[in-house]
């Protein structure tokens, strides 16, 4: 038997890509499936941004680049966030990855000793605990809880976590799975906990552009912030661009310096011709984007009117991502299913609709009472989204 590494034991996975590994097997034995399990896009990438990246290639631009990406995107970047987040980064505090995922463990590697304690959401993103915990940290979940028009921030809880070998923070604000966001008054009680016990952060900024109604908002653009942030880019989901796998990490030039360390051990440089693309998405016409935004939001809103009228199901309305994470402890009370995983298999049997569950993201904390399941909706249509959902709908009211 080949011995594997010791730390690979404590190396986490992202579990629905399981789900959906299911969903593909049972697709395959000739059911109707409706994919609400993986926030995946079908749709396609803005054409201006695909040909200013044939453009590129066709230019020769397919050679090695700069390990932290090409001068011209990180300065229009910087331009960006400055615009969005009213910072003053330069192209110096701007790195560019292989996707947004990069920047969590290249963050985690420049800041935190093994044993140092790193606060992070649970339900959340799972692969911040797994690399917390593969780089010998102590993941210490925080939670959220049920507010009045959307999950709020447990932020007593969160204070009450913090211990003298507390060092970092990971806010995933316009939240994956919840579609949370922080309040202003939330975010400035953040940024006073992170001065006071003097933390630095990662913010998860994967779903900043993915907007439907208000502005968002970010911990960095607080006073004494930026210098404490390191904010998560990702052109995936503005840019309909899961699968080109392009990214930043933004944040002090001291972590920048580390991070272009860290991508010259890890793959050299990010892709360089579709960094052209890049540009073009940042700088050209937007109406791609902006059909992109009203598209999804056309999805939340179809979903989220047939999950309420749902008896023992109750969604809440994000104004930001595109996930909803509805409470169904009622339908599975009315089922007589008390796992998860039994309510999610039952469903992808009876109705094809296939979903992920809290437990996809994160393990259960001690006194959670109230089941949920996440639903994506940035892979599938208006009417499958009706079709499934009216099965899903029948089902549960049988
Ligand atoms: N952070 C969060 C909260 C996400 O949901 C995702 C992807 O789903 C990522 C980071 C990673 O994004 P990317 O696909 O750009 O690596």
């Amino acid at each position: 038997m080949i011995k594997i590494a010791d730390r690979i034991s404590r190396l986490g996975t992202e579990t629905a890509f399981a789900v959906s590994a299911e969903a593909a097997a049972f697709a395959a034995q000739g059911h109707k499936v409706y994919p609400f399990h993986l926030g995946d896009m079908n749709l396609p990438t803005p054409a201006n941004v695909v040909e200013a990246s044939f453009k590129a290639i066709k230019e020769g631009k397919t050679g090695y680049c700069p390990n932290v990406g090409i001068p011209q995107l990180r300065a229009v970047l910087a331009e960006d966030i400055n615009a969005s987040h009213g910072t003053r980064y330069a192209m110096e505090n701007v790195a560019i990855q292989p996707g947004g995922k990069p920047t969590i463990t290249k963050f985690i590697m420049a800041l935190m000793n093994p044993g140092d304690e790193v606060l992070y959401p649970n339900p959340g993103y799972p692969i911040y605990e797994s690399q917390i915990e593969f780089h010998g940290g102590k993941a210490v979940p925080y939670r959220y809880v049920e507010g009045t028009d959307n999950f709020a921030f447990d932020m007593a809880g969160l204070e009450k976590s913090i211990t003298p070998r507390t060092r970092l923070l990971v806010l995933n604000d316009l939240q994956n799975p919840m579609g949370a966001e922080c309040s202003p008054a939330e975010l400035e009680k953040v940024a006073e906990l992170v001065l006071r016990h003097d933390l630095y952060v990662l913010c998860d900024e994967a779903y900043f552009d993915i907007r439907y109604e208000g502005k968002s908002r970010s911990l960095a653009s607080l006073p004494g912030m930026a210098e404490r942030c390191v904010i998560l880019y990702t052109f995936s989901k503005k840019f309909a661009m899961t699968g080109w796998r392009l990214g930043a990490t933004i944040g002090p030039k001291e972590i920048i310096d580390v991070v272009a360390k860290l991508n010259v051990n890890d793959e050299s440089c990010p892709n360089h011709f579709i960094q052209y693309g890049a540009i073009e998405g940042l700088t050209g016409d937007q109406s791609e984007v902006k059909q992109i935004l009203a598209t999804l939001k056309e999805r939340r809103d179809t979903a989220v009117d047939i999950l309420n009228s749902i008896e023992g199901v109750r969604c809440f309305r994000p104004n930001a991502t595109f996930y909803l994470f509805p409470n169904v402890t009622g339908l599975m009370q009315k089922k007589g299913l008390t796992h998860y995983d039994e309510f999610r298999k039952a469903m992808l049997t009876e109705t094809g609709v296939s979903a992920c569950t809290r437990l996809h993201f994160g393990r259960a904390l001690p006194g959670e009472k109230d089941f949920y399941i996440r639903l994506a909706y940035s892979g599938i249509n208006v009417g499958e989204i009706k079709e499934g959902l009216a099965k899903f709908k029948a089902w549960a009211e049988s």
